[in-house]
């Protein structure tokens, strides 16, 4: 090369970005046994690119090629014996500028590629058996992928601006890559592939069509291998769901989102009237996204006539819904609906409305049906369906998610249960729903609120969630019954037969029993508003309940949680008046009021309360207290 070649050559090089080396460098000697997907990964980014002009075209009309076809066109080229193979790949999407090359293939933007790099440094630190291997298997790594199966990458490109210039970018997967302008003449992306030697299978029209099928059959512009359309780009929802075969759907489904899981459930159906629709829907089995996911955004993608208008569509499904997937196909649509048009269209309301109550419907014969797949669903998605109950203030958001809650509850602390069967199965004198706040299911079993209910055969539901707090305040009826939190102190419950209130305070004396209260008071002084003698209490020696008319108690817990500074609500102190626990201390406070234990005892009875109702602010607190009372009782057995 003469030094003024070599300058001009320089002029043109680039290096690869720290990471991209790693990565590079981790593909180009990688033995991942399934080579192919690098095929997937060039045809969805061809794909996307496509989508992106075709969005593009709708309002600019200064395009190169408005009327070429949008496909995508893999070849084999014919080379001399002995030459390395090659394939080439084309589009006739977005094309990219000789600057659009040197960002978007220089450097890690916004791609799966880093958090594969994130995910395989966690893999290596765990050491948990992990390798690249794995690891692109899992999550594909985008265009670089290619390099697991080529010597050499030229990337051909001409953008659809029509000032913007062919340009070129190329690499052997080294350190560095060059861009340089190029002969083209129509608009899109040629990814040229010069293959390694070990990987010459790929360059067969047969193989090919193979690769295209399993992995990017459904995708939604013909990939032509050769002469021959090699993908079904079957708009599977507009045939009938008897026509459809259940892993159709699936891989339909895995193809358009590159989700590697199975659908939590498939929702397919047609409609004519009031708005023609035609709908192939998708519960997601995860609330987050894979990594390589290829629909990040919540929404679905809208068509009219086959042709897609929206990508993400969001206005049809309420926001706590926007996890469903898929799409949706109207005839009724005009072809040439804009961005506004498609808001503030009746016709867009009315197919929202449709599709939501199949979406609602479906998710209700799922309970019904297959109970652990939708405990499944309520994992992943309770959250955002309490979320949507604090913030749609539409009324028909809570008559849609109501039903849809399920908790455990007293009656069985391993199943879920939701409100209607919670009150199919209320006694008939029961007036309202009641659930019991807490941290875990563990800790609200023991709640001492829940002694009148055990006593009654009252079932309480068990809200354990963080966000049931503030669901305390939103949800405050269902099916014309209160819902009650069993804290309320003034919560009136049947009569309870009488026998058991026969044995009763003789154990105690009236004194012993009153200094005790008065050395409670004392001990706690302005920790607590009063300390009383319970009507409620079974096995339970003592509780704390809010004083009546306490606004918004729930929202004391919700204070914990957010604030630092939080202080400590004053509560009312409850005493089991027939509590062996209790009658012990009162009669020691009659005969040994200077014992040390007295006040231990009061102090952690109260912290321990405060625990019950989520209200301490800090349980390591107690610690050296309990160490103590051990203490004291070793001693005291010693004895
Ligand atoms: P990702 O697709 O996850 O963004 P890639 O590394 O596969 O990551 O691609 C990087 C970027 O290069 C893409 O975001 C896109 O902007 C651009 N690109 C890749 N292939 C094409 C193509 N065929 N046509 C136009 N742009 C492309």
């Amino acid at each position: 090369m003469s030094d003024a070649a070599a300058a001009a050559e320089a002029a043109n090089a680039y290096q690869f970005k720290a990471e991209i080396k790693q990565l590079l460098h981790i593909l180009v000697h990688s033995l991942y046994q399934d080579r192919e997907i690098f095929l997937r990964e060039l045809v969805s980014n061809a794909s996307d690119a496509l989508t992106r002009f075709h969005f593009e075209s709708l309002t600019n009309r200064d395009v190169l090629d408005p009327e070429a076809e949008l496909a995508i066109r893999i070849e084999v080229p014919e080379v001399e014996e002995g030459q390395p193979k090659r394939i080439v790949i084309k589009d006739s999407g977005l094309g990219m500028t000789a600057e659009e090359l040197v960002q978007n293939l220089g450097t890690i933007a916004q791609s799966g590629a880093r958090q594969f790099l994130e995910k395989l440094g966690e893999a290596k630190s765990e050491s948990n058996g992990m390798d690249a291997d794995s690891v692109i298997g899992q999550f594909g790594v985008g265009f670089y992928s290619v390099f697991m199966v080529a010597d050499e990458v030229q990337v051909v490109s001409r953008s659809h601006r029509l000032d913007a210039e062919a340009a070129m970018w190329i690499s052997d997967g080294g350190d560095s890559f060059q861009v340089r302008p190029a002969d083209k003449s129509d608009r899109g992306t040629e990814i040229h592939v010069t293959l390694k030697k070990d990987a010459e299978e790929f360059a067969s029209e047969w193989k090919l069509r193979q690769i295209i099928k399993k992995h990017s059959d459904f995708v939604r512009y013909p990939i032509y291998v050769g002469e021959e359309q090699a993908n079904r780009q079957e708009s599977l929802w507009r045939k009938r769901p008897s026509d459809v075969e259940a892993e159709a759907y699936k891989q339909f489904y895995q193809q358009m989102t590159m989700d590697f899981e199975e659908p939590l459930a498939t929702i397919h159906f047609s409609s004519d009237l009031p708005v023609n629709v035609r709908a192939l829907l998708f519960v997601p089995a995860k609330r987050e996204p894979g990594i390589l996911a290829s629909r990040k955004e919540p929404g679905v993608m809208l068509y009219s006539h086959n042709v897609l208008i929206q990508d993400y569509c969001t206005d049809l499904l309420p926001s706590w819904l926007g996890f469903v997937d898929g799409v949706v196909d109207s005839e009724d649509l005009p072809l040439n609906v804009s961005r506004e048009t498609v808001q503030n269209n009746r016709l867009m309301s009315q197919l929202g409305r449709t599709i939501r109550k199949r979406v609602l419907r479906e998710l209700g014969q799922l309970a019904e049906k297959e109970p652990e797949k939708y405990a499944g669903f309520w994992r992943e998605f309770s959250r955002v369906l309490k979320e949507g109950l604090a913030t749609d203030m539409d009324p028909q958001a809570k008559e849609d998610i109501l039903p849809l809650l399920r908790y455990h509850s007293s009656a069985d602390e391993t199943a879920l249960t939701s409100l209607d069967s919670y009150i199919e199965r209320m006694p008939a004198d029961q007036e309202a729903i009641y659930y019991v706040l807490g941290d875990s299911v563990r800790s609200v079993a023991n709640s001492p609120h829940l002694d009148p209910f055990k006593a009654r055969n009252l079932e309480v539901l068990y809200w354990t969630e963080p966000l049931d707090t503030f669901m305390a305040t939103v949800i405050t009826e269902y099916k014309d019954k209160p819902i009650k939190n069993v804290d309320d102190a003034d919560i009136e419950l049947p009569e309870q037969p009488e026998e058991e209130k026969e044995e009763e305070e003789t154990a105690v004396s009236d004194k012993a029993y009153n200094l005790f209260v008065g050395r409670c008071v004392t001990t706690l002084g302005d920790r607590v508003k009063e300390v009383r003698t319970s009507k409620v209490l079974k096995s339970s020696p003592v509780r704390l309940v809010a004083p009546d008319g306490t606004p918004n108690r729930e929202m004391d817990r919700i204070q914990r949680f957010l604030n630092q500074n939080y202080e400590v609500p004053q509560r009312i102190m409850e005493l089991n008046r027939r509590h062996p626990l209790v009658l012990d201390l009162a009669n020691l406070t009659e005969k040994q009021p200077d014992s040390d234990l007295i006040n231990l005892a009061i102090e952690q009875l109260y912290a321990s309360a405060l625990v019950q109702e989520g209200l301490h602010p800090n349980p390591a607190e107690m610690l050296p207290r309990i160490q103590q009372l051990l203490e004291m009782a070793a001693k005291a057995v010693n004895k």
